[in-house]
């Protein structure tokens, strides 16, 4: 072993950090605790006069897929811009899972710099061209351990599906005893509460409502808080609270009737019947109601272009309808702004709102109404392009042409620059019949001359 003060020229000589990695498995088959990891790891700084300065986690990660795992990334970061001389791997595996090439390619890399990594379990140091071999051959092995290990997982799903057994994490609803469903003794009647309103006509919405309302929190916050309590890695939810989407998973879940699926199939035995994994909160007719009674309230397409879509339902793809969709963020929490109807005073106003206020949960953004709020959005935009634009304009289009592309006042064609008084609804917007602008501000032009949308365009 070479001494870390042997190698005088690198300038982090004698500094090292250390690399642990936990796989996105579930904790029984991965017990590899980092604890243990960094131990190994000290233990062989230590053994060789390195110190330890940095360390580098990533704790769910697969080392066998193509992603991005930022503690790795750092690390090998750290070494080709010098900050450490070592990084110490407990073993190859911990390191990356991904073969013979990937590894080379990081040990290349390194080699010019004069970095090294340690991988201690297996005792090898990637600046020797002796351990460099086996290191590829280690990483390839540890591909194929990977792929076993997939396989091995995927296979005792699939066999426990077909015996109708429940071996993965419990569902909403239920608890789990010899690998069976029954009923949860309160969660179930959330389920089957949400089934009864929703067979009663209720929307999907107003359920998520009173649920919210009952202080009832949503079924990933239970069950995420359930795992956190027995030690789980697990990553934060974002909101205890119901939404429509919850509902509507509970409602088209096949476990809620006790039915085992598999990538969103029922899963059937030989002789071609669903197999069940216990005792169901809600019969199998009853879930055929609820399923024809989502299909009977989904929205289809009664009129398109495309004649072919007609009787479809409706879905993305299509154009945004108004200028702002899928630009306006809620400034409260940063959900998508939807544009709605508002009706005040006998009157029809368009108002953008939180889609996620609309989807039942809590937000304390405003709504904006919609023409103002468009307006807006126009002149800022037009007026970083005025100034240039404006005064070519003016110098291109011959003085007599006051055509439909025109300004209908060409004297004042950037009027909006001296009568906006701060509130964008002052302003009167089309006094132009050009394409584009209909197409924004509706088809109707209004006959104003104080500005023309194409005046200051
Ligand atoms: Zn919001």
């Amino acid at each position: 072993m070479t001494p870390a003060a042997g190698r005088r020229e690198h300038p982090a000589a004698g500094l090292g950090g250390d690399y642990l990695r936990l796989s996105a498995l579930p904790v029984d088959y991965d017990p590899f605790s980092p604890d243990t990891q960094r131990r190994l790891c000290q233990e062989a700084a230590d053994h060789r006069g390195v110190k330890l300065v940095r360390e580098f986690v990533d704790l769910d990660y697969s080392a066998r897929k193509d992603i991005y795992r930022p503690g790795y990334e750092d690390g090998i970061k750290a070494l080709v811009n010098q900050e450490i001389e070592y990084l110490f791997a407990p073993t190859v595996d911990r390191f990356s899972r991904r073969g013979m090439g990937q590894v080379e390619l990081v040990l290349g890399e390194l080699e010019e710099v004069g970095g090294r990594i340690i991988f201690v379990k297996e005792g090898l140091d990637s600046s020797d061209p002796n351990s460099r071999l086996i290191i590829g051959v280690l990483a390839e092995r540890a591909r194929a351990e990977a792929d076993q290990i997939a396989w091995r997982v995927e296979q005792f799903h699939e066999t426990a599906r077909r015996m109708g057994l429940w071996v993965r994490v419990r569902p909403y609803g239920y608890m789990v005893e010899d690998h069976r469903l029954i009923p949860h003794l309160e969660e179930a009647l959330v389920v089957r509460r949400i089934v009864d309103e929703f067979l009663g006509g209720a929307a999907l919405r107003a359920i998520a409502r009173r649920l919210n309302d009952d202080g009832i929190p949503c079924p990933k916050a239970v069950i995420n808080a359930e795992a956190k309590a027995k030690g789980h890695r697990v990553k934060p939810v974002q909101t205890t609270r119901w939404s429509y989407i919850a509902v509507r998973g509970i409602l088209t879940a096949p476990v809620t009737a006790a039915l085992h699926s598999h990538n969103r199939q029922l899963v059937y035995d030989e002789k071609g019947d669903p197999i069940s994994c216990g005792e169901g909160i809600v019969t199998l007719g009853e879930r055929a109601r609820v399923l024809a009674e989502l299909e009977r309230r989904s929205a289809s397409v009664r009129r398109a272009q495309d004649v072919g879509r007609i009787g479809e339902r409706t879905g993305g793809g299509r154009p945004a309808k108004y200028l702002l969709t899928g630009f306006a963020r809620c400034g409260h929490c940063h959900g998508a702004m939807n544009r709605t109807v508002v009706v005040a005073d006998g009157k029809q106003y368009g108002a953008y709102r939180c889609s996620r206020k609309g989807r039942g949960q809590r937000c304390l953004g405003g709504s904006v109404m919609a023409e103002a709020f468009e307006d807006e959005v126009v002149w800022r935009y037009t007026a970083r392009l005025t100034s240039g634009i404006c005064s070519r304009r003016r110098r291109i289009l011959p003085s007599g042409r006051s055509a439909s592309h025109e300004p209908a006042s060409s004297a004042t064609p950037c009027k909006r620059d001296s009568t906006r008084s701060g509130h964008a609804r002052s302003w009167t917007s089309v006094g132009c019949s050009k394409q584009s602008c209909r197409a924004r501000y509706g088809s109707e032009p209004r006959s104003s001359a104080s500005a023309t949308c194409c005046a200051s365009a």
